[in-house]
């Protein structure tokens, strides 16, 4: 089963879901997506800001759910919510047992 990657948790605007990086078909890039209130970021960054935007028809049409192989090739393996023995840890630090 192909693993989603997770972006943050938990949701800010739903304080339960989690986010997880998904791809935008109109125009080829990633999104951050909260699989729980539907909400949609542009960036990793916009998460924590509540940057939200409100997709139309024209600008987004879903695309499935990124693979860790795109998330970190789009430059977002900083953003990748990774655990390890508990703690909250850098991708980037621990790629080797992610
Ligand atoms: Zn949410």
């Amino acid at each position: 089963m192909e693993k989603w990657i997770l972006i943050a948790y938990p949701c800010p605007e739903c304080e339960v879901g989690s986010v997880f990086a998904v791809r935008n078909k109109k125009d080829g890039k990633l999104c951050a997506y909260c699989e729980e209130c539907d909400t949609l970021w542009k960036k990793p960054q916009d998460v924590e800001r509540r940057e939200y935007f409100e997709p139309s028809d024209e600008d987004f049409e879903w695309g499935g759910y990124a693979a860790e192989e795109e998330v970190v090739n789009f430059g977002w393996s900083d953003y990748i919510y990774a655990f390890k023995n508990g703690k909250r840890v850098k991708y980037t630090d621990n790629s080797k047992s992610f």
